[in-house]
């Protein structure tokens, strides 16, 4: 039927407008027609039995349809088999003819009837159509063959049409293109035209087809081999259970889930730890992340959530166990019942304060901090946070580290096993920082009461809950530690012992102690008091009891040995005996100098072993007038004697003193005990008085001790750590402590018998000190 006689010259005949559909010649298309106007149109071409013009609509968002919304060019094309559908409309099937040009209306009502001119078609093919016609075919086939869209045998249709013209019509109708595409093709009346644009989106389809292909085989190749391996672990898994035994990561899944179920986490981390065992599941057991998940997930189960000691609030019962382990130390036990009474009453509504203990070593910080929990009923655990400089060393480094592990605080809980344990984090004020990042930070959101509730680990990743931990801190002194870690706690010193309550813990806690330590009875060893006392003094200078209690070790230690080689018990040990298993006294106990001396005066210091006395010497030289100072001072220590200096030589004409002296006199101030770092400008007084006695040349009485700050005036300024330099003072047997008055107030702590046995002279200038400390008996001046 296709005919191109079918129009040969102008006529006028009814149109179809389409807005979905471009009809070409030569090529069958299907059509659904709704549009009254459009049906009417149809029945006049089928009641002559002659062609319709198809034609596109330009303009789709135009209301009602009108002849300048169509375009000029369309199909006249044979209407072929027609279905009237039960809605009204009609499905038909087009065979397009030839081109048209649509000429002139000639009316819209009740259908559009224009005048339209056919199109002149060339079916030449001179060579380089040929060639184009050949490239478009090649184009064709390739994506045929990648296509799902485009029919197999529409490369064969393809490859046997002869008109150049007609095989662009094809292909472009086979292509998925929009509708102005296609209109343009329609358009395009050159054939060599027509076939280099269809040629054009050829080449575009072809590299979305080869994209597209690409893709999904990667997708392919990927679902294949997951599907792959999850076929083969479930048929090994069957294959197993038929065997009769169960697979074994199952078996450690079942598990996991079970303890998470059973070990009372929150939710949050019981989904994020549910989330993991799926992840587990899911791993080819050989995967190198296996083994990470399994440490996070032991982690997250072995870690307390909930479990929790019920606190024992029985104040009596506490007072009798805090007793029971210490001598003494009756301030801070009373502070402790009093914390328990207070929580008694609010029921668990207060939240813990956090206790910092500071004292020397061997003062019992820590003992006291195991009684407390016993007291309780609390588990004790402890860390050391001296020398840690990292912040991860706190808060655990993230889990994708290779061997990454929570920090301490996690690993510390982990042992507790209970969420409301006593932990105690000793040595607070030897916390670094450098460049790993700064640990206190980390450390003040542990310790903060707002924030510790949801403590965060690195490696935990989930938040953990620190607010019902009794965080206790110890430090040896308050000075090094953070101020803002500082107001967070409420500190309670431990001055160290006096002579008295050392023998006190010696004999009731210290010997006992040892004695069961080392296997042996009261009946096999026992010491005098006299024997305890010597240890004391000439064996140990110090605070605390440490050493007193590893001397007591080394005695027992020696005595097992001979019992245990056939020597008859009792042994008793006196103060006689001691050298025998102590070997010669360590130190000398009583006056720290043997003499009165000129230029060497007796100060106090604290130290970080509590406190400890320190002479300071003065000699005068022959020379121009120099100031040397040695024995590792501090910048204000130096600063001190500069200031004493400068004191002794304005008051020169008080002292008797030619001025000139000065200038021709080098002086050398030395502190001893050279190791130890001194600094602070407590050492002023001393400094000064040493100075003057060397130069007025006057002997120092040898059983005054001194402290204080001198001005440039010789004022007398109050100093800290008074109870440690008094304690000192007293084991180093000194008679007369020379102290500021502003610090008489605190002396409200120190023992009685300390007291007693010291004369506390209370001063305001350099004239009191003088007047106390100098012996006024002019020994014959020496040679300058
Ligand atoms: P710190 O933690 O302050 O360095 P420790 O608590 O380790 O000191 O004490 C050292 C030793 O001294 C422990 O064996 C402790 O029992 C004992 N000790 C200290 N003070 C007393 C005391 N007041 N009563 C009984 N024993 C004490």
């Amino acid at each position: 039927m296709v005919d191109e006689e079918v129009i040969k010259e102008e006529r006028e005949l009814p149109l179809l407008p389409r807005r979905d559909a471009v009809v070409f010649p030569h090529l069958v298309t299907q059509l659904v027609v709704t549009r009254q106007s459009s049906i009417r149109a149809i029945e006049e071409a089928i009641a002559h039995d002659d062609v319709i013009v198809v034609v596109a609509r330009r303009d789709l968002e135009a209301g009602k349809l009108t002849f300048d919304h169509l375009y000029s060019i369309g199909t006249a094309a044979f209407i072929g088999h027609h279905l009237k559908m039960p809605d009204g409309s009609i499905t038909l099937w087009i065979h397009g003819q030839r081109r048209v040009r649509l000429a002139e209306l000639i009316h819209d009502e009740p259908f559009f009837k224009a005048k339209v001119v056919p199109i002149e078609e060339s079916t030449q093919k001179p060579i380089h159509i040929v060639a184009l016609m050949r490239a478009v075919l090649a184009l064709f086939e390739k994506c045929t063959t990648l296509s799902s869209q485009i029919p197999d045998d529409a490369y064969i249709a393809a490859m046997n049409i002869e008109e150049p013209g007609w095989l662009a019509d094809f292909v472009a109708s086979s292509l998925e293109l929009e509708l102005p595409e296609r209109q343009e093709i329609l358009e395009t009346l050159d054939t060599h035209e027509r076939l280099l644009r269809v040629s054009i989106l050829l080449a575009q389809e072809l590299d979305v087809l080869e994209l597209q292909s690409k893709i999904h085989t990667q997708v392919q190749e990927e679902v294949d081999k997951s599907q792959r391996e999850y076929f083969l672990r479930e048929q090994l898994r069957a294959i197993q259970k038929e065997l009769g035994n169960i697979d074994p990561l199952m078996r450690e899944i079942n598990e996991l889930k079970e303890k998470i179920a059973s070990v009372g986490m929150p939710e949050a981390v019981m989904n994020k730890a549910n989330e993991e065992v799926e992840r587990l599941a899911m791993m080819p057991p050989a995967s190198p992340e296996v083994s990470v998940i399994r440490t996070y997930l032991d982690w997250l189960t072995t870690l307390p959530w909930s479990k929790e000691t019920e606190d024992n609030l029985d104040i009596k019962q506490a007072a009798r166990v805090l007793d029971e382990n210490h001598y003494g130390l009756t301030k801070i036990k009373e502070r402790v019942l009093e914390y328990m009474a207070v929580r008694k009453l609010a029921q668990g509504k207060l939240r813990s304060p956090i206790l910092c203990f500071v004292g020397a070593p061997g003062t019992g910080k820590t003992s006291i901090g195991k009684a407390i929990a016993q007291a309780l009923g609390r588990k004790f655990v402890r860390i050391s946070l001296g020398g840690i400089r990292d912040e991860a060393e706190i808060r655990g480094h993230r889990r994708t580290y290779v061997g990454a592990l929570p920090g301490r605080i996690i690993q510390t809980m982990r042992t507790a096993g209970t969420i409301n344990p006593l932990f105690m984090m000793d040595e607070i004020d030897k916390v670094g920082m450098d460049f790993r990042g700064d640990p206190s930070s980390a450390l003040l959101e542990v310790l903060d009461p707002e924030q510790n509730h949801s403590f965060s680990d690195h490696y935990l990743d989930v938040p953990y809950n620190l607010s019902k931990v009794m965080f206790i801190t110890t430090a040896n002194v308050l000075d090094p530690i953070l101020p803002a870690l500082r107001d967070r706690m409420e500190v309670i010193e431990f001055p160290g012992y006096t002579e008295e309550e050392k023998l006190g813990i010696a004999e009731q806690f210290l010997v006992p102690k040892q004695l069961s330590e080392h296997g042996l009875s009261e009946e096999q060893l026992r010491f005098s008091t006299g024997a305890l006392r010597r240890i004391i003094r000439e064996y140990t200078r110090e605070a605390g009891v440490r050493n007193l209690e590893r001397e007591i070790g080394n005695i027992c230690r020696k005595v097992a040995r001979l019992i245990a080689e056939g020597e008859t018990p009792p042994h008793l040990v006196t103060s006689l005996s001691l050298t025998k298993y102590l070997g010669p006294q360590k130190f000398f106990w009583g006056t720290a100098e043997e003499r009165d001396e000129v230029g060497v005066a007796m100060g106090v210091a604290r130290t970080e072993m509590g406190g400890d006395i320190l002479g300071v010497e003065v000699t005068l030289m022959e020379g121009k007038g120099n100031l040397t100072l040695t024995g590792q001072l501090g910048e204000v220590m130096r600063e001190s004697a500069q200031a004493a200096l400068s004191y002794a030589r304005s008051k020169s004409a008080t002292f008797g003193l030619d001025p000139k002296l000065f200038e021709k006199t080098d002086i050398h101030i030395h502190v001893p005990a050279g190791a130890i770092p001194k600094d602070g400008p407590s050492a002023g007084i001393t400094i000064a008085t040493a100075l003057i006695s060397a130069l007025v040349q006057q002997p120092v009485h040898k059983e005054v001790a001194m402290t204080g700050e001198i001005t440039l005036r010789g004022r007398v300024l109050p100093v800290g750590g008074l109870k440690e330099k008094v304690l000192a003072a007293h084991r180093a047997g000194i008679k007369t402590f020379v102290m500021p008055k502003k610090n008489e107030k605190d002396l409200g702590d120190i023992p009685a018998n300390v007291r007693r046995e010291l004369t506390f002279v209370y001063v305001q200038g350099m004239d009191e000190v003088l007047n106390t400390a100098l012996i006024d008996k002019r020994e014959p001046r020496r040679q300058l």
